[in-house]
């Protein structure tokens, strides 16, 4: 099965999940591999406010207008698979067992200008093809600003973690805010497996849901 979305396209066969373009070169730090520098350097700091805004956004998890947005109708059953769902992601982030191969430009899994992919069964190797490095990171992007359906670095790394088995082994049931939405209110139970349900969750609860603030720094001025 190939599905494409508007911000790449990914693939999905068998227990392969092919979700989102490197240069071999070694890395130096630990779990990174083929990496140039400043990719390595910046996928640490991606994988840092991943987890901070996955946490926020498992905090967030209620009979909420995001929620239904994304999930559906609320029910505390599913919304309890929604947040463990979500802590699932921070706890593998924590774990420090993450290792991330940054792909070369046409590498398998990378040919279609795809972000970055898993397969499902092999936690947590996180292969980041070389558009992943172009994407926006959400702290980059002004307060209130439109949402985009290219996604975000951090939103990715959420995507891309709740793939794996041990994490919350979701699928790609839809890809793009547009259709997910659709999906969230005709088929709620799909909507609770699905990979970009929970990044684009995530990113309007944490981020987007950010007011503009006059006369301060932009969050992205404040750290991780
Ligand atoms: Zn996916």
């Amino acid at each position: 099965m190939i599905v494409r979305s508007r911000h790449g396209a990914r693939r999905s066969f068998g227990v392969v999940i092919i979700c989102l373009l490197g240069l071999a070169q070694p890395a130096a730090a630990l779990g990174l591999a083929g990496c140039l520098p400043d990719q390595a350097r910046s996928v640490e700091t991606d994988l840092r406010r991943a987890k901070r805004l996955t946490l926020d956004a498992a905090v967030a998890v209620g009979d909420t207008p995001d929620y239904v947005r994304w999930f559906g109708d609320y029910t505390p059953k599913n919304a309890e698979i929604v947040r463990a769902n979500l802590k699932a992601v921070v706890v593998a982030i924590r774990s420090g067992a993450i290792r991330v191969e940054c792909q070369a430009e046409r590498a398998a899994g990378c040919t279609q200008r795809e972000y970055a992919w898993v397969y499902p069964g092999q936690p947590y190797v996180l292969r980041l093809c070389p558009a992943f490095f172009g994407l926006p990171t959400l702290h980059a992007l002004s307060p209130g600003a439109q949402h985009s359906d290219h996604g975000t670095r951090e939103g990715t790394i959420v995507h891309e973690l709740s793939h794996f088995t041990r994490v919350a082994g979701t699928e790609d049931y839809c890809y793009s805010r547009t259709l997910c939405k659709l999906m969230a209110q005709r088929d709620t139970r799909r909507a609770i497996i699905n990979a970009d349900s929970y990044q684009y969750f995530t990113e309007d609860v944490t981020y987007y849901a950010r007011k503009p603030l006059a006369d301060k720094p932009p969050p992205a001025a404040q750290g991780d």
